[in-house]
């Protein structure tokens, strides 16, 4: 049984970013991937600055590699059924489209930590003063005794559902898949992120160039048929916008978790071992996952070097630590912040503003219809719960973290 201070699970940018915590505070750290690295990754790449300026000041200048074409994106657009589009630009500037099956490899190597990839999580058990972490590589059963573990692999988590059986059978969940299209004419600017608030498309909808080819992204309900939906889309945009497209080459998708940050339900472990990244929960508006990941991967990796440092319960530290990236998180979907703060990095109100009185009033009108397509899921009650106990204590409340 091969021994370390501790196992991360997953090899994306969460558990890079805790690994590079850990790996440099001198912690033994063992980073176990089940896929062969470097691996694919389903994403449309864009780092949002935040996300973009972790990169630069724990892992140095992003390799030409680990972007893709166009290599930055100027901010996004929003486009509304009343045919209203308003563009943003990001503060701060441009930001990295990211091609994360080389840029995710790149930060996992310069972690520090050692990666064994092809090898699969199956099972912990936390003995208390130890984890005994069961994986498969190659057909074989090996084991792992670690003092934590990090579970940073992802929406289907399999360290959460290990932890926790029943939790997918307590969350609702998405599909999100995108098809690669070669482009015929595309009025959409292609420095931008393009998204639809438009209930009749999806409750996740948009489309943005890469590598010479237009991506058509839609998120749904699990459960609904993807071919349907993306036509639709195609459809829709070809008719509304001028975009015509030659039928799509390849596609990809995979199940999410989306609603944990919405609501404050984040989901951060039990005992000795932590959960970070999206896995945790941790989603930003318009799906934007990264630089959440990046930063809670490495408040988990500082929760374990603090806890062996004041001989504290590791959970009691992850949990204070990691509430100013709650905060950071769930302000993006706070009511109260989006009209009266500025909690994402593009201007939407200096963008509202410079529309006309009557462009306002759709987009308002819009934006409600939109929001009616999430009414089967009753957040609504726990989104306001959670904005008037920011308002109030200046924070989300812990209790209800799993
Ligand atoms: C279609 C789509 C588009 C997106 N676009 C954007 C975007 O433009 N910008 C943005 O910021 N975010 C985007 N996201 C979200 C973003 O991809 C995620 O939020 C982010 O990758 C989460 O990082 P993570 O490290 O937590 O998990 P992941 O990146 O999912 O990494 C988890 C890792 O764990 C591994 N793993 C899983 N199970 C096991 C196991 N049993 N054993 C070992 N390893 C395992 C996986 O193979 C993977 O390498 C998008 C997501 C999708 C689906």
């Amino acid at each position: 049984m091969q021994s370390a201070d501790v196992v991360i699970v997953g090899a994306g940018l969460s558990a890079a970013a805790a690994a590079k915590r850990l790996a440099d505070a001198g912690l033994e750290t063992i980073v176990l991937e089940r896929m062969e690295l470097p691996r694919h990754k389903t994403c449309s790449g864009i780092l949002s600055p935040r996300g973009h300026r972790f990169l630069i000041e724990n892992f140095g200048p992003l390799p030409r590699e680990a972007l893709h074409e166009p290599t930055y994106c100027r901010g996004v657009t929003f486009h509304f059924p009343s045919m209203v589009s308003m563009s943003m630009d990001f503060f701060g500037g441009t930001t990295p489209h990211l091609h994360r099956k080389f840029a995710d490899f790149w930060a996992i190597k310069r972690s520090g930590a050692q990666v064994q990839d092809r090898t699969a999580f199956t099972g912990l058990e936390d003995r208390g003063d130890h984890v005994v972490v069961s994986a498969r590589r190659d057909g074989e059963d090996i084991q792992y005794r670690a003092r934590h573990v990090i579970g940073a692999d992802g929406p289907s988590s399999a360290v959460v559902r290990c932890v926790y059986p029943d939790y997918p059978k307590r969350i609702p969940w998405f599909f999100v898949g995108q098809k690669f299209h070669n482009i015929v004419a595309c009025p959409l600017d292609e420095a931008y992120f393009h998204f639809w608030f438009h209930p009749d498309l999806g409750h996740y909808t948009w489309s943005h160039a890469r590598d010479g080819q237009q991506i058509v992204g839609v998120g749904f309900k699990r459960g609904d048929n993807f071919d349907a939906r993306h036509k639709n889309v195609v459809r829709y945009i070809e008719e509304k916008h001028g975009v015509k497209l030659d039928p799509h080459t390849t596609h990809e998708g995979c199940a999410e978790n989306f609603g944990p940050s919405l609501i404050n339900r984040y989901v951060f472990g039990k005992g000795n071992v932590l959960v970070t990244g999206q896995a945790a929960g941790f989603l930003n508006m318009i799906g934007e996952g990264m630089s959440c990941a990046l930063h809670s991967g490495a408040i988990s990796g500082e929760a374990i070097i603090e806890a062996r440092l004041r001989g504290r319960p590791v959970q009691e530290m992850y949990r204070r630590m990691i509430a100013s990236e709650v905060r950071r998180t769930t302000d993006q979907w706070n009511p109260l912040k989006i009209a009266f703060a500025r909690p994402h990095e593009a201007d939407f109100p200096a963008a509202l503003t410079r529309l006309s009185w009557r462009e306002r009033r759709l987009v308002m009108r819009d934006l409600w219809r939109f929001l009616v397509l999430y009414k089967e899921f009753k957040w609504g009650r726990h989104i306001i719960a959670a904005s008037l106990n920011r308002l109030i204590c200046d924070g989300y409340p812990a209790r209800h973290w799993i």
